[in-house]
């Protein structure tokens, strides 16, 4: 049974899927495990230690493909490079099925077995497999740096002999994953914080890091799926949210917007008037954008001044941290693969729901609906095109 470890090649990319020390731990079961020369080196893990914990290094990528059982991937490889893979593989990574799955056909015709870690369910034996908590985690930790980089203000309360300086005032809007460690991190930087999420079960974890939560008046309606994750909401519902929002942003230091809805568009949740009434010198870090973004100024991928407000809407700040990015997502994978591989051999249960759930295809067929859903209509909207 081979694992390969590829060099990521998309632009910026700088984690790697699986790290030295889980090699080694790979290769302890009985695995053997090649790494394509250089797979480690963005992230700070040079060819020497993957060697040193028992692997075999090649630049041949092509073989590396062609040979592999299982391909543990950061994101999806080129087409070029999924059609070198051999039936029957199984490759597992950031493959965004839901996002673009045209980018996977060539994976998919070839028989590999794809599992999206995006798909992962969120239950409570999958926690340690949970890789968008993994990345959400780094970038909400980053995105208070950034800020605080930018601020032309510092974070902390001083009191110096040439006065007093006053902490910066840091808003964070949805406290999920990356909001929760966005709070925790301006607070150690010593400021002070206020948080806003729809869900009312985020204003327990908001007070436990000693922020203060704002409560909306939303009339009573449920904002919350059954699995915790919030809903989308009416207009007239969001509109409430908007304004304590507007009110909230006019006299912050620093704004950090995480709120998303899985499967739709990220809300909008800062209108134009809203950015148009902050401070100058203010720090808008919209980390929604990859979702569409929470400010209707955000233009994903670029960083915008308007009216001395700093909008910057970061795609993937995990890149930036690649170190312990790799750390955590390399820990999310092996604990996936430690699901699929018994005594050294691949052993797909497809009956249990982890691997049901965040399976995108296998020999050959798309197994997930809602991908299935996505190439239908993706199908549909180029036959209308062409007639
Ligand atoms: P997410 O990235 O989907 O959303 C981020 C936050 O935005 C959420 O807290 C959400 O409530 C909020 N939001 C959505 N619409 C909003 C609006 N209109 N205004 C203000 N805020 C809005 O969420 P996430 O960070 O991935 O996690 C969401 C939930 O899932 C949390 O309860 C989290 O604790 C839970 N979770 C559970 C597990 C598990 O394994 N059990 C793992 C990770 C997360």
């Amino acid at each position: 049974m081979r694992l390969a470890v590829l060099k990521e090649t998309a632009p910026g990319e700088t984690r790697v899927a699986l790290l030295p020390d889980a090699v080694k731990a790979l290769i302890a079961k009985g695995l053997e495990v090649a790494v394509e020369a250089g797979a480690g080196v963005a992230s700070g893990h040079s060819d020497d230690a993957y060697t040193q914990a028992g692997a075999l290094l090649t630049s041949d990528r092509a073989s590396l493909l062609s040979s592999a059982d299982i391909l543990p991937l950061v994101n999806a490889p080129s087409a070029e490079d999924q059609r070198r893979i051999q039936p029957g593989a199984v490759a597992v990574g950031f493959l965004r099925p839901l996002d673009d799955p045209a980018a996977l056909l060539a994976a998919i015709g070839s028989g590999v077995t794809l599992f999206a870690v995006e798909l992962v369910p969120r239950i409570t034996r999958a926690q340690a497999m949970d890789a968008l908590s993994s990345m959400a985690t780094v970038a909400g930790y980053k995105a208070v740096i950034l800020a605080a980089d930018h601020l032309p203000r510092l974070f902390p309360m001083l009191m110096t002999a040439a006065g007093t300086v006053a902490p910066a005032k840091v808003f964070v809007i949805g406290a999920g994953v990356a909001g929760l460690q966005a709070i925790a991190t301006a607070r150690r930087l010593g400021a002070v914080v206020e948080a806003y999420d729809v869900r009312a079960a985020a204003g327990e974890q908001v007070r436990s890091l000693g922020a203060k939560f704002l409560d909306v008046d939303l009339g009573g309606i449920a904002t919350e799926d059954k699995s915790g994750y919030a809903k989308e909401l009416s207009e007239e519902a969001l509109e409430r949210g908007r304004e304590l929002i507007a009110n909230t942003a006019r006299t912050a230091d620093v704004i950090i917007t995480t709120a998303q809805v899985p499967g739709r568009r990220a809300p909008l949740l800062l209108r134009r008037d809203a950015v148009e009434n902050m401070r100058p010198g203010t720090i808008l870090v919209d980390l929604a954008a990859a979702g569409g973004g929470n400010c209707e100024l955000t233009r994903p991928g670029e960083t915008q001044l308007h009216n001395g407000v700093t909008l910057f809407a970061p795609l993937n700040l995990a890149v930036t941290v690649p170190g312990h990015a790799s750390q955590l997502y390399s820990r999310n994978i092996a604990n996936f693969l430690a699901l699929i591989v018994k005594d050294g051999a691949l052993t797909l249960d497809m009956q249990d729901e982890i691997l049901r759930d965040s399976c995108v295809a296998h020999q050959g067929r798309v197994v997930n609906p809602r991908v299935s859903a996505a190439l239908e209509a993706l199908a549909a909207a180029h036959t209308s095109s062409q007639a």
